[in-house]
């Protein structure tokens, strides 16, 4: 590895509550006669992408759209279930702009960039106060009030929800914003188009080429910026809460043309999802962080008791995240949560056939609120578990398991949402920034909507004010250069012509990286995942079969597409891993661990954002270094006792 340069992340000066409104004073502004000249390019329709793209087409910009689903409806952002975070304080209960900031610090671990994340918190208001113009059906008590539940790592209650479909009923608000530009010919939506490569011209993103899902044809796209919002790169893992076409190919070509990768060992691994049944599934369903307000979490004392839940005593349970965090109780954080549950199925006290479990008791708070709360509350959480497991929740505790999630790590970007890429903007869950090491429960739908209704708004401007674009169209030479390596790259893949599917390696590469680079992590087995997953990625190139055509739909092809980058990318968490050296959030080396297990920080050598710059497929990676400067909250070792 060698190292790398120290870069800058463009925080403005002055103090952290006042930098946000004075940058906004301080960037250029392109004149609404001006703005109509400018096409902007949106990859991503989930909630970071369609919040942008419709604010961007109300400002006057012509916008492009592109999404892999049929719909924008279909994106991703759609399964967010438990809620979206703000500090409007209706309940009374002492949150404010600070507090949420200072919560979201403290539980990213202090490894995020102090004004993004008071930014977030100060946008977030306007968020909540943005979706219930749209008509967004948050929950609301009996007077007419916006409802608000806790979700893990606060002690207020600030999350705003719509039963179990939050991030449904916002993405339809976004989606309608969107589409009434649309109609109105702003806004082209591409629907069934997945990104293959970023276009550069004199070192500026100009363009795109997407692949057709539908005919195949490779189609060349120009603007004068282009927006990444293409989600995260949990499906490394093969198996995750993810929806199976979240993939990590867009944010991959940029960083191959030289956007830096910050953090990718970021991984949020989520304590309540439904535990692996078997080796045929495909994807893991979660159980919202929001059931964790009423559920509590417990094993049985002795270890490998296979009774009944209903016949092991209140007195030979554990509800161990009560008795070790008395303050924060069952709402620890994600990371701390699933730590915590693999180290009592490590124990021998896990629960159900395969003792990867622990349980979700939802019996103390139907005895105190009765069950028609609880169903209003949580209903159709129940009705899902239920479906999938053939175990009614209201009978007998869920049974449940840490699973990947989320990613922290992502994209690098510079304060006005831009990566290292001028004219290449990341948005929501494919950047890096605001979530430090772990990210907290009902703060990806904050990111997403402030990066696209509130930040690109603001910051896109001032690109184009301070930029000069050279004149070019897709006859630019880029384009064809651009096209002739993807059609390169689906031409080498066709005809591999070998005997094992894309999902079969996508399979492999996730048994390595959950086993290597998942909950815990350590020097030997990080370097052996450096050797497995090279090894696996020489016998993709050897023995992948992709049965179909090129010029139709081809979902074998697609998937190969994507588990290619995938076998890269997870290449680069591994070296990631390894580098960092100390525990942070969801990063838990074992190595690095205070007496109670808890993720041990190394101040003096890592407060700083690792940001990867691509060298070409056969040199390594260098690790450039962003330092990261906290003038407002003090470090110190987290605690949820
Ligand atoms: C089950 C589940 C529940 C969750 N619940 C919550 C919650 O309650 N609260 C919370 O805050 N967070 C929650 N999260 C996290 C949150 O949902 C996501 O982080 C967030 O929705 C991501 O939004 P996004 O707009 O960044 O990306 P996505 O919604 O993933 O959208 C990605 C978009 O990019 C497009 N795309 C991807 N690749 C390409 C390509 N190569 N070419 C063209 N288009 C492409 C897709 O078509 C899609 O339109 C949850 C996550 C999961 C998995």
């Amino acid at each position: 590895m060698s190292e790398g340069k120290k870069i800058d992340g463009k925080v403005p000066a002055g103090a952290l509550e006042k930098k946000w409104e004075q940058h906004k004073f301080n960037m250029k502004l392109v004149n609404p006669a001006n703005k109509r000249k400018y096409k902007v390019i949106v990859v991503g329709t989930g909630l970071a992408g369609g919040s942008a793209a419709a604010s961007l087409s109300e400002l006057g910009y012509q916008v492009d759209a592109f999404c892999i689903q049929d719909s924008p409806r279909r994106a991703h952002s759609i399964a967010a279930q438990g809620g979206i975070n703000a500090a409007k304080n209706y309940p009374n209960d002492g949150d404010s702009v600070w507090r949420l900031f200072y919560d979201t610090i403290k539980g990213g671990d202090y490894r995020s960039r102090e004004a993004n994340v008071y930014r977030l918190a100060e946008v977030a208001n306007s968020i909540i106060d943005q979706c219930v113009a749209q008509g967004v059906p948050f929950a609301r008590e009996y007077g007419g009030t916006l409802s608000n539940r806790s979700f893990g790592g606060a002690q207020v209650s600030r999350t705003f929800y719509a039963r179990g479909q939050t991030g449904q009923q916002l993405l339809l608000g976004a989606y309608s914003a969107m589409m009434k530009q649309v109609h109105k010919g702003k806004i082209k939506v591409y629907t069934r188009r997945e990104m293959v490569e970023l276009v550069m011209i004199d070192g500026q993103a100009r363009g795109i080429i997407t692949r057709n899902l539908v005919t195949g044809e490779l189609e060349k796209h120009h603007a004068d910026a282009v927006i990444l919002a293409t989600g995260g790169y949990g499906n490394a893992y093969y198996l995750s809460t993810n929806a199976m076409g979240s993939n990590a190919s867009a944010a991959w070509r940029a960083y191959k043309k030289g956007a830096y990768f910050a953090n990718p060992c970021y991984t949020q691994i989520h304590p309540t999802c439904i535990p692996v049944s078997g080796d045929h599934q495909s994807k893991l369903t979660l159980m919202s962080e929001s059931l964790r307000n009423d559920g509590r979490v417990w094993v049985p004392k002795k270890k490998g008791d296979k009774r009944k839940p209903s016949e092991i005593p209140e007195g030979e349970r554990d509800y161990y995240l009560e008795r070790i965090y008395p303050s924060f109780g069952n709402l620890v954080p994600r990371d701390v949560a699933s730590r915590n549950a693999k180290l009592q199925a490590d124990d021998g006290k896990g629960v159900g056939s395969t003792g990867m479990a622990v349980y979700l008791d939802f019996a103390d708070a139907i005895k105190r609120d009765g069950y028609e709360t609880i169903k209003a509350k949580y209903g159709n959480l129940f009705d899902m578990y239920e479906r999938i497991t053939d175990e009614n929740p209201y009978d007998i505790p869920m049974r449940i398991y840490p699973a990947v999630h989320y990613t922290m790590g992502g994209l690098w970007v510079d304060y006005n949402l831009m990566s290292n890429i001028p004219g290449l903007f990341v948005l929501g869950e494919a950047n890096f920034s605001d979530h430090g090491a772990n990210r907290l429960g009902a703060s990806a739908l904050m990111q997403g909507l402030a990066d696209g209704y509130f930040v690109i708004p603001n910051t896109l401007g001032n690109y184009f004010g301070t930029h000069s674009l050279t004149p070019a169209d897709t006859q630019h030479s880029a384009y064809t250069e651009a096209t002739a390596a993807a059609e390169q790259k689906i031409n080498q893949l066709m005809n591999i012509k070998g005997t094992k599917s894309a999902d079969q390696f996508h399979k492999e590469l996730g048994l390595i990286m959950w086993e290597f680079v998942g909950m815990g992590r350590n020097e030997k087995g990080l370097n052996e995942a450096l050797k497995k997953i090279p090894a696996l990625r020489k016998d993709f190139w050897k023995n992948l079969r992709v049965t179909g055509e090129t010029d139709n739909i081809n979902i074998e092809l697609e998937k190969a597409l994507r588990v290619a980058d995938f076998l890269e990318l997870g290449e680069l968490m591994a070296r990631d891993s390894l580098a960092r050296k100390e525990s942070c959030g969801g990063h838990f080396r074992e190595e690095s661990q205070t007496p109670e297990n808890e993720a041990k920080r190394d101040d003096d050598n890592f407060t700083h954002v690792a940001a990867w710059e691509y060298c070409g497929d056969d040199k390594a990676p260098i690790r450039n270094v962003e330092e990261l400067k906290f003038e407002n909250v003090k470090l110190t070792q987290r605690s949820y006792k």
